[in-house]
């Protein structure tokens, strides 16, 4: 079997040394480890093409490498088009001692050098934090192209920037409108850095090339890399569960904001679960981590009483449960509206007369390609009484949302922002104490170890909602809800139509569903 070395598994390399050679040698391995790469490895390649897409409208006259040939045909399509001295190449191929590299921009100069840009559909604010990333991204490419006489005179890396639609408009417009789409692009010239890092990067290679070649995956121990920012490794059930046995909850969800290591030799020494701490080990936590550890033996639930009783006593009728669906458009479509801006197409809301009454349902579903704000806000205020309260999970996000649909809306500002100010963040009794919340700690739940999103909460809470977010071929999430909302819009079959809208309708509901089921059981522990 071939095996190259690209950008992407060299990136994944830079994090650990074994998903590196895991992802070169991913055909030995099974059905479910092959899924779980593939599956990971297309939804970020999608994501990243069409933003690679819209730019390549700011390079008129280009001619794309396809993507569905040969690797040999790219590269071959690639020596065709700069023998013909073709200006622009989008996705020129390249390999080199193995390493292949796909361009995403390549301008040929009038003094036949070349400048290359290389796309990203993240936004210019998140650089600093990115560069190192980006410049090993950058860095391989160029490498690549030296090696192939091509002389590059400017790297560009080209990021999402700031600006807002003065008018409501599709992409292909967009696309047809070059000054207004250079609006939504920044071009950053990074060829002195990327020179700078070539020896790093050669270096780098060369110990991949002795990986890739090594019959034998790499021992590699588990590690912080594993888990990024909640995003888990591609390969982390096969590293964590298949072959360590590690189990859903263990000796790292006590550590994992800090003490990896000491999680790390605990486990090596055979302590795979909270439970299996010896009092010494307990005696020596940190007084949080104690407490969590502590609770989580004991498999107690505690609660501060008079604290629980004084959030319930502020809870009056009619009573709403509340909940905004929403997607972040990289480029906008609609009026007001700027780069990745939140666009509220969902709501799901519960009313409760009274302490005893049956939950009336309303909701909105933007099932159209126009700007569906409008419609939104007048159902909205038009079905939350003006005397309600409303129960939210996690309430910043829902005033944020609100905020930003009356500053859309200013003759509709004062109901807004009464609904607004109506909220209470039905999650704060479950976040970990903190003096700035007010009602924070109130209740610990011994599984939850501090953690509090409504989908950990509410089979704690509630057991017999415990696969309610487990909908198989269902929306089960907000990024598979931004999905579904997405292929709705564009499906014309009307079966096909009212199946997605089932399934978005179904999933925002639970979330209403689920606030009452845990107020309920709030209200039972007094
Ligand atoms: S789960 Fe961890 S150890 Fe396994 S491949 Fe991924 S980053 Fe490496």
């Amino acid at each position: 079997m071939d095996k190259f070395i690209t950008k992407s598994n060299f990136k994944k390399g830079i994090r650990c040394e074994k998903l590196f050679w895991l992802n070169i040698n991913k055909y030995s391995f099974d059905d479910q480890m092959q899924s779980e790469i593939f599956d990971t490895d297309n939804a970020h390649s999608k994501m990243g093409t069409d933003i690679g897409m819209i730019a390549q409208n700011l390079f008129p006259g280009g001619i794309e490498i396809p993507f569905n040939i040969s690797r040999e045909k790219k590269i071959q399509m690639t020596q065709e088009f700069l023998k013909n001295d073709q200006s622009v190449i989008f996705e020129a191929t390249f390999e080199f001692d193995r390493v292949l590299v796909r361009v995403d921009v390549l301008v040929k100069n009038t003094d036949g050098s070349f400048d290359v840009y290389e796309i990203k559909s993240s936004k210019i604010n998140s650089f600093d934090e990115r560069k190192d990333d980006y410049l090993l991204d950058c860095g391989i490419q160029h490498l690549v192209l030296k090696e192939n006489n091509i002389k590059v005179k400017n790297f560009f890396l080209t990021c999402l920037s700031d600006h807002t639609l003065e008018k409501d408009m599709s992409i292909k417009e967009i696309c047809n409108d070059i000054d207004l789409l250079q609006k939504f692009f920044t071009h950053t010239n990074l060829t002195e850095e990327i020179v700078l890092s070539q020896d790093d990067i050669k270096k780098r290679l060369e110990s991949f090339q002795k990986i890739k070649e090594d019959e034998n995956e790499p021992s590699t121990e588990i590690g912080t890399y594993c888990k990024i920012k909640d995003q888990k490794c591609e390969c982390y059930s096969y590293c964590w569960k298949k072959q360590r046995s590690i189990p859903d909850q263990s000796i790292f969800d006590l550590y994992k904001n800090q003490g990896f290591d000491k999680a790390l030799d605990l486990f090596n020494k055979g302590t795979k679960e909270i439970n299996q701490l010896c009092d010494e080990d307990i005696a020596k936590l940190t007084p949080t981590k104690r407490k969590y550890a502590e609770l989580y033996i004991n498999n107690e639930v505690k609660v501060d009483y008079e604290r629980l009783k004084d959030f319930l006593s502020r809870i009056t009728f009619p009573l709403c449960a509340f909940d905004f669906e929403t997607i972040n458009y990289a480029i906008p479509k609609y009026k007001g509206m700027k780069t990745y801006q939140r666009y509220p197409f969902q709501f799901s809301l519960d009313i409760l007369s009274g302490p005893h009454s049956v939950p009336a349902h309303y909701e909105f579903l933007a099932d159209y390609e126009e700007d569906g704000r409008s419609r939104l806000i007048d159902q909205l205020i038009e079905n939350i009484p003006a005397n309600a309260l409303i129960l939210t999970w996690n309430k910043s996000f829902e005033q944020g949302v609100l905020k930003e649909l009356a500053f859309f809306s200013p003759n509709k500002k004062e109901e807004l922002m009464r609904i607004h100010d109506s909220i209470i963040d039905l999650s704060d009794p479950f976040r970990p104490y903190s003096q700035k919340i007010k009602d924070s700690g109130i209740i610990q739940q011994p599984k939850l170890l501090g953690q509090y999103s409504i989908k950990k909460v509410l089979p704690v809470m509630d057991p017999s909602m415990h696969d309610a977010y487990k909908v198989e071929e269902g929306v089960n999430n907000g990024t598979e809800a931004m999905q579904g909302y997405l292929e709705l819009l564009v499906e014309k079959n009307p079966e096909k139509r009212s199946k997605i809208k089932q399934k978005l309708l179904h999933y925002c509901g639970l979330d209403t569903e689920a606030l009452f089921s845990i107020l309920r059981k709030m209200q039972s522990f007094i």
